[in-house]
């Protein structure tokens, strides 16, 4: 499998909201091991399959960072079916390089969908897991952590990026602090 290029903004597809996957096939599911691979060498805690270009329904998460691959989880056509509580969370994103914001979501999730192997499941989450589904979930709809922060703080981070742009610095080079 591959290691897949991260698209960072201002990507424009990452505005372009997924499909949901119709059959997982082989294809599908080369896609998922290699959203996980990217997602480990990033290293991030989330990926999600628009930001390496491919706009299928499919998420993959590993939030626990001290046992690698023990509670990692892929979601295809992931839903949330309920929400409760509210937690304001620093987010930082492998799509949006150098920048942390608070943000606000909802505190308990509850998200359905299907693993590669055609199993439906749901998962019950708070804490960082919560964050990270709803994180991700939005990436499928072509939404951005900074489209959740004040247009203030999303205007000064948009005009240092077209500054970066502007003055030739790679943005690839820029880690993020903390990424989902
Ligand atoms: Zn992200």
């Amino acid at each position: 499998m591959a290691l897949r290029k991260i698209l960072t903004y201002p990507a424009t597809d990452l505005k372009k909201p997924a499909q949901a996957v119709a059959n997982i096939d082989g294809n599908i599911n080369d896609l998922v091991t290699d959203l996980v691979e990217t997602m480990y060498a990033a290293p991030g805690v989330g990926l999600a399959a628009p930001q390496v270009g491919a706009h299928a329904r499919i998420i993959v998460l590993d939030v626990d960072h001290d046992n690698p691959g023990k509670n990692l989880i892929k979601l295809i056509n992931p839903v949330i079916v309920e929400k409760e509580g509210s937690i304001v969370w620093e987010e930082g994103c492998l799509s949006v390089v150098d920048y942390t914001a608070e943000v606000r979501r909802a505190a308990r999730v509850l998200v359905k969908g299907w693993t590669p192997d055609e199993q439906e499941i749901q998962i019950e989450a708070d804490e960082l897991l919560a964050v990270a589904l709803q994180h991700e979930i939005d990436h499928l709809d072509g939404k951005l952590f900074i489209d959740r922060i004040s247009r203030l703080k999303r205007d000064l981070y948009k005009r240092k990026v077209k500054k970066w742009l502007r003055d030739g610095v790679p943005l690839e080079a820029k880690k993020p602090a903390v990424s989902i």
